[in-house]
């Protein structure tokens, strides 16, 4: 955050004739409620548009239904709202014709992990370069108060009116165990600085980043994360010389640390049952997994004969061939 400021021109005379100042990246007003955790990820995601310079025409935000799948509307780039669970296919299609636009996906937690969860499962298989960022405040805000595959056991919702009876899915943990998974983090939308680093990393891996954020919906839940909030004992910041380096300010708010290696799967899942401490931070990094754009596009560079042979043998496959 603080690289972001100082790297800000100072004067309008420093402003390069074609430099994107924050304004660029502002949209729609949101109509999100007043305290909504959505407004800290829009702020955070403004400021990483604006340190990478990102040019707002070659900048997607796809994203399905839901308080947080909004957020392409309160952007000024290119956006795409689309169906319910449908946000990551729609980023894939656009990330599959047009590699080189920067595509970040906003989904909730009913959007993604409920409606979306097959989508979900193979978004991360094909590992596509995006950042996708998961809202979870552990509710369906947009259609009112119902319960969400990440609601914790007993939550009293307008569904769950004895409270909710099935154990939460952990996003974070199921995305572990997914095949081809390239980068997992999880951020909280209270912990502002560490949010900004976090969606930086993710922006700055080469393959898909999900990113889970913690996001407070004061509207249905108000003091649903107070423990965490109230108590910065209970958070363990995850740094590392190849992860997260904390800032001044969150050092000082979170003593409670742990070197933990990116690299290390076993550790990172772990890290993402605990019961007693929330994880924040990069959980696990793998940059060896190939894009599945970067494997489509060399095959669509066949040379023609390489391509009419691997037609031909296709067909032999399915020759009748005349008894004799
Ligand atoms: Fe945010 Fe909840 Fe309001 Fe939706 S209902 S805008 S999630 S506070």
């Amino acid at each position: 955050m603080s690289d972001y400021i100082n790297k800000l021109p100072t004067s309008v005379a420093d402003l390069e004739e074609d430099a994107h100042i924050l304004h660029d990246y502002e949209g729609a007003v949101s109509r999100w409620c007043h305290g909504c955790g959505d407004n800290a990820i829009l702020t955070a995601l403004q400021k990483l548009c604006a340190e990478e310079q990102l040019p707002p025409e070659k900048t997607v935000f796809a994203s399905g239904i839901g308080c947080a799948s909004r957020l392409p509307h309160y952007m000024g780039t290119y956006g795409f709202h689309g169906l319910h669970g449908r946000a990551l296919p729609v980023a894939e299609g656009i990330k599959i014709k047009r590699p080189d636009l920067h595509v970040f996906v906003n989904t909730g937690d009913g959007d993604c992990c409920s409606i979306g969860a097959a989508h979900w499962l193979h978004a991360v298989r094909y590992n596509m370069n995006m950042t996708v960022m998961l809202h979870d405040n552990r509710i369906y805000g947009l259609t009112k108060n119902q319960v969400s595959p990440t609601s914790p056991k007993g939550l009293v919702t307008s569904t769950t009116p004895r409270g909710a009876t099935l154990q939460p899915l952990n996003a974070v943990a199921a995305t572990l165990g997914m095949s081809n998974v390239s980068f997992v983090a999880q951020a909280a939308d209270w912990v502002p600085g560490i949010l900004y680093d976090i969606l930086h990393l993710a922006f700055l891996h080469r393959g898909l980043s999900f990113v889970s954020i913690l996001q407070r919906c004061p509207h249905y839940l108000p003091g649903h994360f107070d423990e965490y909030i109230k108590n910065p004992e209970r958070t363990l910041l995850l740094t590392h010389p190849n992860g997260l380096q904390p800032d001044e300010a969150s050092a000082r708010r979170f003593k409670s640390r742990e070197e933990h290696d990116p690299a290390d799967l076993s550790r990172a899942q772990a890290l993402a049952v605990m019961d007693d401490k929330l994880a924040l931070g990069i959980l696990y990094r793998n940059e060896s997994i190939p894009c599945y754009e970067d494997m489509y596009r060399r095959e669509q560079h066949l040379p023609i004969e390489d391509k009419i042979a691997a037609l031909e043998r296709e067909f032999d496959r399915f020759t009748v061939k005349p008894e004799l």
